[in-house]
């Protein structure tokens, strides 16, 4: 068994309003999990880089935005990242990333010059059977993923209280109060990172409390096509 992390993609709409402002995009498939069940894989890539284009020309009225796709055998792997963008990250101003929110932020931490915004939302990681080294949680599939107001980290895996408004009073020198100040205090990471990209009006935003029952479990994907939450249709 291999453990399958499943993504539906964002509306076009959501994804055109995420894009504004960029003229050099790269829609970046991942051919792992997201490519398996033919979500967020090669075609599919080449597929939204295309809704893309018309888009970017009937509603935002551009003409010029470049919009190329590729895809990677697994964007959650930093090797297989570096080893396939190191060569033409410069040529874009942003990547849209069509895997799950692991892989988001694992291209943006190969990559930490260049704003990595997700396509698709995560919705739940379907199966695990083998044993790996260290792993470090990014992503817990909420099903409504906000990496890009938070600088692509996350707050709900990385903020030990799952904050959407932060740094809350435990942060001692960028450091959390839970778990006795070893890891990194995840709103001061998103604060630095939103800085360094000229966002900070992201991190004065008022994010309201989830509607859990986009993420209520169990969840299913039903016949590899439909989405069902909280237990059944
Ligand atoms: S916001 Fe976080 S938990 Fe939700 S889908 Fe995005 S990376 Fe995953
Ligand atoms: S100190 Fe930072 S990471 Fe820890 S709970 Fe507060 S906001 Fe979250």
């Amino acid at each position: 068994m291999i453990c399958v992390i499943v993504v539906e993609q964002k509306p076009l709409e959501d994804i055109l309003e995420m894009v504004k402002g960029y003229e050099r995009m790269l829609v970046l498939g991942c051919d792992g999990c997201a490519g398996i069940y033919q979500v967020g894989g090669e075609k599919q890539a080449e597929m939204l880089s295309s809704l893309l284009r018309m888009g970017e020309k009937t509603v935002h009225n551009k003409e010029n935005s470049k919009i190329e796709a590729s895809a990677v055998l697994r964007q959650c792997d930093k090797e297989i990242v570096r080893e396939a963008l190191e060569n033409t990250i410069g040529d874009y101003d942003v990547i849209l990333s069509m895997a799950c929110g692991a892989g988001v932020q694992t291209v943006a931490e190969v990559f930490p010059e260049t704003p990595v915004l997700p396509a698709v939302n995560t919705k739940f990681i379907g199966m695990q059977d083998r044993e790996l080294g260290d792993l470090h949680e990014r992503c817990r599939a909420c099903g409504d993923c906000i990496l890009d107001e938070t600088g692509g980290i996350c707050p709900i895996a990385r903020c030990a209280k799952s904050l959407l408004n932060g740094p809350c009073g435990g942060q001692v020198e960028g450091k959390c109060e839970v778990g006795g100040y070893e890891h990194d205090c995840a709103w001061i990471l998103i604060y630095r990172k939103l800085k360094e990209f000229g966002k900070l009006d992201q991190f004065m935003k008022l994010r309201l409390m989830r509607d859990n029952r986009i993420s209520q479990s169990p969840r299913d994907m039903k016949g590899g096509i439909k989405y069902t939450g909280g237990g059944g249709e």
